[in-house]
């Protein structure tokens, strides 16, 4: 499921994969995945996504894009398109199973947004409008600015999640940032101060960029949740293996909703 390293891998591919060319063709087999506005609900189709597509990617080249946590904005022109991969969304060049919307190139390749269960989204958009949507409802971002002083009796892994609090944390990384940082998933997030909040930022930032350097490695990005993937991991799905920092069984837990996988050796 992407989080902030998998959501910036894919700004820096699309990108890569469009440096000097034009969209010259759009090929829309889901009318579902282009929005009015900033949805996660495919009820929510745009009745003229279409022409609103169009309007915004054969208008202007494709240039820069701006992430705020899982958010894109990629911008054509004076237009843009918010781009949001929700659970199971993805760009690739390669043609993905569930190909939702296709950007065909001057070069003859072909962009493929692809989504599964439709919780990502397309929103073409003016670029003034599409900077407030890509930082509606976000706190700061999760690499590009400090951590936030956290406050309430919540657990600090719930508070992580809070996009509100924090932009681009998800389950996954979450975790494992507090792994990183020998964090109890539970502790009360008010009481993350001082050192602990400092030693806690430093693991937020090994995570998102050690994920980040290993993502690189691959021209299209891989989840860990594809069939066949690697689990690269120390924690994620682990629960009865060894801690490899302390040796101590790996657990699980529901916090929130969500599982957490977490070490009680050595995270305290
Ligand atoms: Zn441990």
């Amino acid at each position: 499921m992407p989080e902030l390293p998998e959501v910036e891998t894919c700004r820096r591919s699309l990108r890569r994969w469009t440096a000097g060319r034009r969209i010259v063709g759009v090929d829309l087999f889901d009318p579902r995945s282009v929005r009015q506005g900033r949805s996660d609900r495919p009820t929510a189709g745009h009745p003229e996504g279409r022409v609103a597509l169009d309007a915004v990617v054969l208008a202007a080249a494709p240039g820069e894009i701006d992430r705020h946590g899982k958010r894109l904005l990629w911008h054509f022109g004076d237009r843009a398109l918010l781009l949001h991969l929700g659970m199971t969304g993805r760009w690739s060049r390669i043609d993905p199973p569930h190909a939702k919307v296709c950007l065909r190139l001057d070069d003859g390749s072909a962009l493929v947004f692809a989504d599964p269960r439709l919780l990502g989204g397309i929103v073409p958009t003016e670029g003034s409008r599409g900077r407030a949507l890509l930082l509606e409802g976000l706190g700061p971002d999760a690499l590009g600015a400090p951590l936030p002083v956290f406050g309430g009796r919540r657990a600090i892994k719930v508070a992580l999640m809070d996009q509100a609090v924090v932009a681009g944390l998800g389950n996954l990384h979450a975790a494992e940032a507090l792994w990183r940082a020998g964090i109890d998933p539970r502790t009360p997030a008010a009481e993350v101060t001082g050192a602990r909040h400092t030693v806690l930022q430093r693991g937020v930032r090994e995570q998102l960029e050690g994920t980040l350097r290993m993502l690189a490695e691959h021209d299209e990005i891989e989840y860990v949740e594809d069939a066949g993937a690697e689990n690269p991991f120390p924690l994620y799905q682990r629960a009865g293996s060894s801690c490899p920092r302390c040796g101590a069984l790996i657990a699980k837990m529901t916090q929130a909703g969500r599982s957490t996988w977490w070490c009680p050796g050595c995270q305290r």
